[in-house]
């Protein structure tokens, strides 16, 4: 059968193409310019891939995109730490663009839809990970809205809570309309191989972008804020496994492997690649997060129910190095 992936050409949502193209679906992605298209089309030269072009996420017609379309994966959401306008760079169309491709498949009568959000919107406690706390489906950002699109929080915090109201908007689309079967995927800060197009390791994703900041030579080393991590293949997984899974119906998926400190991170690289020394960020003397309390994740869907366990912080680590290692000699 067919489905339809948004946000096809970005990093998780080239993973989750690859990933359902191997479990024999035809996959349709959308992407938002012609040129993302052709770009997208050379790295899945399947005939059982299709692109279609829908330029706004907020306005986009997605009637072409849905035609024959059995299930939807929602993954396009903006991921960025800089923000400008809380509103028109995160908030609108994380949430209005949700709603929109909701609506959208609702009318050409989907039913099975899956929508991306992130393990922070169920980042219920103050102290984040050092709590002695396990985070579950029942819990929540607490950020207002207001809060929000005050334009006084870090950019970050502004990407969580357009995924917080995302989600929210997804849930009430899906009550208000009960012959939606709907599961929201909530993974750790995600890391892996880049197998997206992408032209300038300065475009690189969000989330690999720490990575690289350990061995760019940048000497950088980036806060701890969400320090628990999984791998973007596995995540991929989650997400197309849950298609045909009845048991993540109305669920929401956490997905973690664990803790993953910067300062982990620096010991797992220096070790495996002693090559990259000179331009590897200082280890610091102890890791800022040692001792303290870190908030474990109910995993037992991803786990137990889809059978996903996800790889461990050394090969997630070593495998998103390499494939950066690799993206700087051919860019
Ligand atoms: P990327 O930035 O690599 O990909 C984002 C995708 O969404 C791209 O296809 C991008 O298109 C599209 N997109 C972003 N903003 C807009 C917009 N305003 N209008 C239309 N399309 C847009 O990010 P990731 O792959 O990391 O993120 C994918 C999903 O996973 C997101 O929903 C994100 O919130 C979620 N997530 C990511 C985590 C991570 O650590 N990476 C962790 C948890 C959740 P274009 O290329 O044209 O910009």
């Amino acid at each position: 059968s067919r489905i339809l992936v948004t946000g096809a050409n970005g990093f998780l949502g080239a993973h989750i193409v690859k990933e359902a193209l191997d479990n024999g679906y035809i996959v349709r992605g959308t992407v938002r310019s012609a040129a993302k298209a052709d770009e997208l089309k050379k790295v899945f030269p399947s005939e059982k891939f299709e692109t279609v072009i829908v330029p706004d996420l907020i306005a986009g017609d997605y009637t072409e995109a849905l035609k024959d379309v059995t299930a939807l994966i929602h993954s396009a959401s903006p991921f960025a730490v800089e923000v400008n306008d809380p509103k028109k760079d995160f908030l609108d169309p994380a949430i209005d663009g949700t709603l929109n491709v909701l609506r959208a498949a609702h009318a050409a009568g989907i039913k099975r839809i899956i929508v991306t959000s992130t393990v922070g919107t169920v980042l219920s406690q103050p102290e984040l990970m050092s709590v002695d706390y396990t985070y579950g489906s029942d819990d929540w950002l607490p950020l207002t809205y207001e809060q929000a699109a005050s334009g006084t929080l870090p950019g970050f915090v502004v990407y969580l809570a357009s995924k917080k109201y995302a989600e929210l908007a997804a849930w009430d689309f899906a009550k208000e309309h009960p012959e939606i079967d709907l599961t929201v995927i909530n993974p750790t800060v995600i890391y892996g191989p880049v197998i997206h197009p992408i032209s300038s390791l300065k475009s690189l994703n969000a989330s690999n972008t720490i990575i690289y900041s350990l061995i760019n030579g940048s000497k950088a080393i980036p806060p701890d804020t969400v320090p628990v991590f999984c791998d973007v293949v596995s995540t991929a997984q989650i997400h197309v496994k849950a298609l045909e899974s009845k048991a993540t119906y109305g669920k929401r998926v956490i997905f973690t492997k664990g803790p993953g400190t910067v300062y982990q991170m620096l010991q797992i690289i220096a070790k495996a690649r002693p090559e990259l020394a000179d331009r590897l960020s200082p280890i610091p003397e102890a890791d800022p997060l040692a001792g303290k309390p870190f908030s474990k994740f109910d995993t037992s869907i991803a786990v137990d129910v889809l059978g996903v366990k996800g790889l461990d912080l050394e090969e997630t680590v070593l495998q998103t190095v390499d494939s950066l290692l690799e993206l700087e000699k051919k860019l």
